[in-house]
């Protein structure tokens, strides 16, 4: 780490690759990056990236409840809240990061299954703002869950392994696209033409020679049937969910960045971890980490930051801890991070971002005080006093940030978690690493980034 130097008159932004240049530094980049690129490979889903955390932590002696002062509860496989008591009261506040572990992608509909053209599909569902035509003619795994009419819920992972067969999307041949590319982009890509091909061969004839009525989606369910003993039925209740096939990998002839599916939001739910993890035991403040699902569909649902799962923990924790404090005074003097990546700058789409407020690869995390759209509707705007105190926090822990907007005003927008937070009267920014390619099946981020992010989680938690 290097030491916080007099401020200069002039802003300068700070490249990472200029501040952390000691071997120690520069080792430990690659061991975390590494780490991450593994955790990415692992957790394509809410439900994957929820057991990695929670395994991780109880691993690491948190426990589940609040009779200890390291707590781990997870809702419904699907969110996770992690405290570890600090020194000073509750009635002080908490430091808390909330990022989330729900990713774009493509939901298999309730009746999936069926045959066309001498070819096994399934019908899909996109969940959260994908952009269509990126998830066509590549590899793509199934991961879920299906609940049996019994109770008994079924994990289902395919695709992943080197022996797996992957599924796919199948795209127009460019010799009969030329109707298709006289189309605008979201007209040429529709959301019923987002079909996966599942099978090809027939199911055998029945003993008495009686062919199935659509033998080849017989078969995809047989083989269902025989890897996971499920029934067609079973399909109701699940929710299967497809993803980019294989693992995360390093990008570059220096393998300097990170590429892979679902950074937005895993690299900040990753970075917030490992800082968590290798936080010291004593804090000053206690410190909090939720993980929510549904951010990127609005935050609904019982699992999202829009539910009462984050009150109820926090109400269960002053009873167990504190319990003459009111839960109001923690919130009101509670300090927050929504942990969530921001668009960097596109060398090839430079025209979409304002260039004086927009944020660079390798210049350590983005603070963007607000989101939204369109005038900064549905933002949350953070308090400048607040600002100003993580400003003097970061600088003095030596650990780049960078300010910036999402893009140029009236181009688009879009939110996060900080909202759901600011609600509870507490100090809250977005605050994370700029990634690039967001929301495609291959993300880009700077492995300084992932870096300097969990040093400035860290820093934060253990104010
Ligand atoms: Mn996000
Ligand atoms: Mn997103």
């Amino acid at each position: 780490m290097t030491k916080a130097k007099k401020p200069e008159l002039n802003y300068e932004p700070k490249n990472c690759w200029d501040v952390y240049t000691s071997k120690k530094d520069l080792a430990a980049m690659d061991d975390l990056a590494a780490r991450y690129i593994d955790f990415l490979s692992q957790c394509k889903t809410e439900r994957e990236t929820v057991d990695f955390i929670q395994e991780k932590l109880l691993a690491a002696g948190f426990a589940e409840g609040y009779a200890k002062d390291r707590a781990v509860r997870v809702m419904r496989g699907k969110t996770v809240f992690l405290a570890r008591r600090g020194k000073r009261p509750l009635s002080e506040g908490v430091r808390l990061v909330g990022a989330h572990v729900d990713t774009p992608r493509l939901d298999l509909k309730q009746h999936p299954l069926y045959e066309d053209c001498a070819v096994g599909l399934a019908k899909t569902h996109y969940y959260g703002g994908i952009r269509k035509h990126q998830w066509l003619a590549r590899p793509l795994a199934l991961h879920g869950v299906a609940v049996k009419a019994d109770g008994t819920t079924v994990r289902v992972n395919i695709g992943e392994a080197p022996t797996d067969p992957v599924l796919t999307v199948l795209d127009l041949l460019p010799h009969l696209a030329q109707g298709q590319m006289e189309k605008t982009v979201t007209k040429a890509f529709e959301a019923e033409k987002l079909n996966i091909v599942l099978g090809h061969a027939p199911a055998k004839s029945k003993k008495d020679g009686e062919k199935p009525k659509d033998p080849i989606k017989q078969r995809v369910l047989e083989l269902l049937h025989e890897k996971y003993g499920l029934i067609e039925e079973d399909l109701f209740s699940a929710e299967m969910q497809v993803v980019p096939a294989g693992p995360a990998r390093s990008v570059g002839l220096d393998g300097s960045l990170i590429g892979g599916y679902g950074q937005d939001d895993r690299i900040c739910s990753f970075a917030t971890m490992e800082a968590f993890l290798t936080s010291t035991e004593q804090p000053e403040h206690t410190q909090i980490a939720l993980y929510w699902d549904k951010e990127e569909i609005g935050s609904e649902g019982a699992t999202g930051a829009k539910s009462l799962f984050f009150e109820y923990c926090m109400e269960d924790l002053l009873r167990e801890w504190e319990p003459k404090t009111r839960l109001s005074e923690v919130f009101l003097n509670t300090k927050a991070v929504s942990a969530d990546v921001h668009g960097a700058l596109d060398p090839d789409y430079q025209d979409v971002h304002e260039k004086l407020n927009s944020s660079v690869l390798g210049y350590g995390p983005v603070f963007c005080k607000f989101t939204g759209h369109r005038g900064k509707v549905g933002a949350n705007d953070a308090h400048p006093e607040y600002v100003g105190w993580l400003r003097g926090l970061l600088n003095a822990a030596g650990v780049p940030w960078q300010m910036a907007e999402l893009g140029k005003v009236d181009v688009g927008g879009g939110g996060t978690v900080a909202k759901f937070l600011a609600v509870y009267g507490m100090d809250v920014i977005d605050f994370g690493p700029g990634v690039l390619s967001m929301h495609s099946p291959f993300e880009v981020s700077s492995k300084m980034d992932v870096y300097a992010a969990m040093l400035a989680y860290k820093a934060f938690l253990e104010s």
